[in-house]
């Protein structure tokens, strides 16, 4: 297993000998490598068993750095960064060559955020290159929002894990582009897009497009439990199936494997307890897991997002 600890110039020095970190963010906690360096980043494509085309994100500690890894910055991109960074947003703008091809899937894009976790800002402050870090999960399963979650999954292939608690947003980073005349939202997260489009004006938005041009679709089964989940409306869905575990928004159900998102029907709270959710009741003894849609607005469009993607079975 894993050592779990505050330990920032222990994780510095990993870091520096091209090791892995599992790193807190305010998202999801993230398998941290060198980003800067080809022979860090493949070992997190090997330990997470990640497909080689499925770019990762980088993440620096200030908008100060950006231009060290991007070649421009639209300026509906400098109003975004201005108003939610730290936080759980990432821009896709033009790569610098210092960002090996390996971190893009060979993209000319590269994906960037400052995320808000004060351990992680201090860590990336002590180094002097970029981190590139997806979710700390094997490739497809829930993303972990707890360092327990990375050490059950991850533990004996990696040193160390910054323990930074629990995640306070609890779902991925939204993710936006600027290729096209309308700036692109390619996956819905932890800002709203009503708060993007508060900032920047309208967007479009096709989170099911996959990030990979030559691989549409291929990530539509994502952040899964390995229990099929069925989506609909719970109360039916009860007269038709036993031995089951409930993830409803609000509601109480008089069964004993259920979870409430957010009693209070607050949908930051739902999806700060998503994810644990799923794999709370994944670990129980039940053999199907049915939950329902949240009210589409809001952090309910990345919910929903990913209620969906862990619904398909391929
Ligand atoms: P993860 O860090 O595990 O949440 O995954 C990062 C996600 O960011 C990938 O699955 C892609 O969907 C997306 N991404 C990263 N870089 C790019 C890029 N250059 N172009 C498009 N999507 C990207
Ligand atoms: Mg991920």
């Amino acid at each position: 297993m894993a050592e779990f600890g505050y330990d920032i110039d222990y994780a510095k020095k990993l870091l520096e000998n091209d090791s892995l970190v599992a790193i807190p963010t305010e998202t999801v906690y993230g398998l941290a490598a060198n980003a800067t360096s080809s022979i860090a980043v493949t070992k997190i494509f090997k330990t997470k068993e990640r497909p080689s085309f499925d770019p990762l994100i980088i993440h620096t500690y200030s908008l100060d750095r950006l231009n060290d890894y991007v070649t421009s910055i639209p300026y509906k991109a400098t109003l975004l960064t201005k108003r939610f960074w730290p936080g759980a947003l990432t821009l896709l703008l033009p790569k610098k060559s210092n960002i090996p091809d390996i971190v893009t899937s060979g993209l000319d894009t590269v994906a960037v955020r400052v995320p808000n976790h004060p351990l992680t800002l201090a860590l990336l402050k002590s180094l002097s290159f970029p981190l590139a870090a997806p979710s700390a999960n094997p490739f497809g399963y829930i993303s972990p929002t707890l360092a327990q979650h990375v050490n059950n999954q991850l533990g004996d292939k990696i040193e160390y894990i910054l323990d930074g608690g629990a995640c306070e947003v609890g779902i991925e980073s939204t993710i936006i582009g600027f290729e096209n005349a309308l700036p692109t939202v390619h996956r819905l997260g932890g800002v709203s897009v009503e708060d993007i489009e508060s900032i920047i004006g309208e967007v479009d938005v096709k989170p099911h497009s996959s990030s990979n041009p030559v691989a549409p679709g291929m990530l539509q089964n994502h952040y899964a439990p390995k229990k099929k989940l069925i989506i609909g409306n719970i109360d039916k869905l009860l007269q038709h199936h036993d031995n089951v575990g409930i993830i409803s928004f609000q509601k109480q159900y008089n069964i004993q494997h259920q979870i409430q998102l957010s009693k209070k029907g607050d949908l930051d709270e739902a999806a700060q307890t998503l994810f644990g959710a799923m794999r709370q009741l994944d670990n129980e003894d039940i053999s199907l897991i049915i939950s329902e849609y949240v009210p589409n607005i809001g952090l309910g469009r990345a919910i929903n997002d990913r209620l969906k993607r862990a619904a398909i079975k391929q």
